[in-house]
């Protein structure tokens, strides 16, 4: 919930491993008994309405930022980039070189919108964290990280949009199902790199050394084709006191990463539950069956793209070819795409939180440690300032999991089988 300008984009290459995420959380502090009594990790009224206010600031946030990308956006590719494209056709360097103009073009275009959205961005990202105390980061630390952020991906859409661009100038009307086929291809190898080379940038992970957790883990992952070598503790609380835990990469590189912040809170038990809800996701194929989803979107999102794109480039003579679409449509390129992706986001939240409650039931039936399950909600609920029961139409547009009181309330039912 942060106000990246390209977070769409961030978003889009660590989807194979933020897909997954338990989204939990918990403050560092010295281990709390977790007994069975957990009526004491429950909400205060007043915890409860601070939670609520955080919710509601954070939603703000995220609304003023689609808005403000969607604004942007469609003054620069309805109003502006015309004007900025036949500029830059004035420079002797760039005015036959369509490859290189684009490039200018895409920064011009990256470097305006962040000016527009960074306010937001550090207001979301670091000035509210704080405010509410779940940021570790000093105002530099969450500086640099924010542009390694948006270095990565400017570089990344770059790519994507000159690859693109390039597609529809050398294959014409066919460019769209081979761009779908190609992000495709790009989104399965970013998913094997993604733990190994781009998540280092951010975060330091290592092999969970805690042999008595190892052992309980390894019980868990007997037979489910998921190597216990392959339990990482991911440093989370260099940045937050927010904990987290999820199933990442593809092949080779697939792993659950725990959170430190969770690693020094939680019981066994719950480690176990919260473990056995990763496997879940291996276990169902949760990675491949988004990744698949992907295809689709994106195949359905080009061809929007390639209807509007020409019908928005064409003179009235007739339908413009497509070696010669102006470069000046990239920004409704990025427009349409944007908008595509707010649209279709509510039903991708709800097949996520489906995903959710099936890992949740098979933490539950795995484990059999219904009290662990609830009492590590709760207290995540408490120490999180997750609000455990927001709005419902809040829920089905925008959240990828189910609100917590609701996920306790499915525990509470469980019998197991
Ligand atoms: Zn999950």
């Amino acid at each position: 919930m942060d106000g990246d300008p390209y977070g769409h984009l961030i978003e889009a290459v660590f989807a194979p491993i933020r897909s997954v995420p338990l989204n939990e959380s918990a403050e560092p502090r010295p281990t709390e008994p977790s007994g069975p009594n957990h009526q004491a990790q429950e909400m205060t009224p007043e915890q409860l309405a601070e939670a609520k206010r955080y919710g509601r600031q954070g939603l703000v946030c995220d609304l003023a930022d689609r808005a403000v990308d969607i604004v942007y956006l469609g003054i620069m590719a309805l109003v502006l980039a015309p004007t900025i494209d036949a500029w830059l056709r004035g420079w002797p360097l760039l005015a036959d070189r369509w490859t290189l103009r684009l490039a200018v073009m895409y920064l011009i275009v990256f470097g305006a919108h962040l000016a527009v959205s960074f306010p937001l961005s550090l207001y979301s990202g670091h000035v509210l964290e704080h405010r509410y105390g779940l940021s570790n980061q000093t105002c530099g630390a969450w500086l640099w990280r924010y542009a390694k952020r948006m270095t990565l991906g400017a570089a990344l859409e770059l790519a994507m949009y000159v690859g693109l661009f390039w597609l529809i100038w050398t294959t014409g009307s066919y460019w769209w199902p081979l761009a779908a086929g190609a992000s495709f291809l790009v989104t399965v190898l970013l998913g094997q790199l993604a733990p190994v080379l781009i998540l280092p940038l951010f975060y330091h992970t290592e092999r969970l050394d805690y042999p008595e957790l190892l052992a309980r883990l390894g019980k868990l992952a007997e037979g489910t084709g998921l190597s216990i070598e392959g339990v990482y503790r991911l440093d989370l609380s260099e940045e937050t006191v927010k904990g987290n835990a999820m199933l990442v990469g593809l092949g080779r590189t697939r792993r659950v990463l725990l959170g430190d912040t969770l690693l020094g809170q939680y019981s066994l038990d719950e480690l176990e539950v919260i473990f056995a809800h990763e496997i879940g996701h291996h276990v169902f194929r949760h990675i491949w069956k988004l990744i698949l989803l992907g295809l689709v979107y994106s195949t359905v999102g080009f061809w929007i793209c390639d209807r509007l794109l020409v019908l928005w480039a064409s003179p009235a003579s007739g339908p413009i070819p497509y070696a010669q679409l102006p470069i000046y449509t990239l920004p409704l390129f990025m427009l349409i795409l944007r908008v595509f992706f707010n649209l279709v986001e509510p039903i991708q939240n709800t097949i996520s939180r489906h995903y959710e409650r099936q890992c949740d039931r098979y933490a539950l039936e795995q484990t059999g440690h219904k009290e662990a399950f609830i009492s590590a909600f709760l207290r995540l609920s408490r120490l999180n300032k997750d609000d455990p029961d927001p709005p419902w139409l809040e829920t089905a547009l925008l959240h990828s999991h189910p609100p917590i009181g609701r996920r306790v309330a499915m525990a509470e039912a469980f019998d197991r089988p």
